[in-house]
């Protein structure tokens, strides 16, 4: 018997956990779901960010050590920083096109909308607090904060993955300014863990569908809760603002990346698509782009050719700071409050807009939820009370499932163009599926 691909058995995986989710909440199975389902999803997720951190770190150090110079890694350094800033400063002018033309906050009935900032008001109120740490930091604080006073601690919290990705820089350039006969049995070391690593995350794919399943399935009982018509209801009120976030994320995954992929690679969007089509079920699955990161760089490398120095160099970096999908939903979400709460959005506002929502994707966390509390700069940027969050909290799950998908592609994107702009794109048709 032919064996089954990854993508299929992901796809049968959500699958299962939306029957099991709706059966659930119909026939009052929302316990036991949450005892005995939900824990297979949250096991699958630790294992991810389990083996997140040693990746990053060792990839790295391994990637860059292979680059025969220093003027070499920053020349990809340079391509890599410069477009992942491009496609997201377009991603957000796209974004503002949308909200400005459709304008979602026009269509919220009064009434709702002090109903819901009144339902959600707490919820805001946490993720404010979160974000308040983040808004009185200082102008230069994002550059303060990359780099780490004791590697350790950055090692030990998943929540400091730019710090890593800082010691990694450092140690692979050292490494490549050595005498490269007395740090050959190093680099050795690094290759050979580098390898251990990949096949840890293998063992975990073959966890993925059973995994991907209990998440769908507890994700659909903590949204809809005892009350899915209330759950539904909701959704309605708020399904053109969700129509244009979503219209937006689609539009970059079936237009943006196609074009750009077609225009400066030899390869079909149709065989990029196919590549990298489970690493976008698995962000589909789990909205982290961090814990999606060992599966995007196995299909990158493998599944699309592009080097092993470019995939360990460029996607590491873009899980954390390139977040295109992110963007387009702060800059949207951002354009809805204010309006929903009768601002009239200057020209300058909306410039402020692309500066914040470029920033704040930066700065986010490439964990489930992280756009949502940055969006509270960005409101704050243009004076919008920060409360209005509560508009779009019970609609952030979805978009934040679909936005992590566009985070990933756009990661994958670019590293196809960085290696093909190097001539490190080894791609063959036949390695695609
Ligand atoms: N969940 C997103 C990611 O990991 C970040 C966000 O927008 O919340 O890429």
């Amino acid at each position: 018997m032919k064996k089954m691909s990854l993508v299929a058995k992901i796809g049968i995986g959500m699958l299962l956990g939306v029957v099991i989710g709706v059966i659930a909440i119909f026939f009052g199975g929302n316990e036991f779901v949450l005892d005995w389902i939900k824990p297979f999803g949250t096991i699958f997720v630790s294992m991810l960010k389990l083996i997140a951190i040693p990746l990053i770190l060792v990839s790295l150090i391994d990637g860059i050590s292979n680059m025969t110079d220093t003027s070499k890694l920053s020349r990809i350094g340079g391509k890599t920083l410069g477009l992942y800033l491009t496609t997201t400063v377009l991603a957000i002018t796209l974004a503002l096109l949308i909200a400005n033309v459709v304008n979602p906050g026009s269509y919220l009935p009064d009434e709702k909308r002090i109903e819901l900032k009144e339902k959600f008001a707490k919820d805001a109120m946490v993720k404010q607090d979160k974000a308040s740490n983040v808004k009185k930091a200082r102008p230069l604080q994002v550059m303060e904060d990359i780099v780490p006073s004791n590697l350790f601690k950055a090692l030990s919290t998943n929540g400091k993955m730019l710090q890593v990705i800082f010691f990694a820089f450092l140690f692979g350039i050292a490494m490549v300014m050595s005498d490269q006969e007395v740090v050959a049995p190093v680099k050795k070391f690094f290759k050979g863990v580098n390898n251990i690593i990949l096949n840890i995350v293998d063992i975990i794919m073959k966890y993925a569908p059973i995994g991907v399943a209990a998440l769908i399935a507890g994700l659909i009982v903590d949204v809809a809760g005892d009350d899915p018509a209330g759950a539904l209801d909701l959704f309605t009120a708020l399904g053109i603002y969700g129509l244009s976030v979503v219209f937006g994320l689609v539009f970059m995954i079936f237009v943006f990346y196609p074009v750009i992929i077609t225009s400066f690679t030899k390869i079909k969007y149709r065989d990029f698509f196919k590549a990298i089509f489970p690493a976008q079920m698995l962000a589909f699955s789990t909205s982290s782009s961090a814990a999606t990161l060992p599966l995007t760089m196995e299909r990158v490398e493998h599944n699309l050719g592009v080097s092993e120095e470019v995939t360990s160099f460029v996607l590491p970096m873009g899980a954390t700071v390139n977040m295109d999908g992110t963007s387009i939903h702060q800059a949207i979400s951002a354009v809805f409050i204010a309006v929903a709460f009768g601002h009239d959005l200057t020209l300058m506002d909306q410039l402020t807009i692309v500066i914040t929502a470029t920033l704040s994707s930066i700065g986010a966390a490439a964990v489930p939820g992280a756009g949502l509390i940055m969006l509270v700069i960005v409101l704050g940027s243009i004076g919008v009370d920060p409360a209005g969050l509560a508009l779009i909290i019970a609609l952030d799950r979805p978009l934040d499932m679909l936005r992590t998908v566009v985070n990933v592609t756009g990661d994958a994107t670019v590293a196809t163009l960085v290696a093909s702009s190097e001539g490190e794109l080894n791609h063959k048709p036949e390695n695609v599926s």
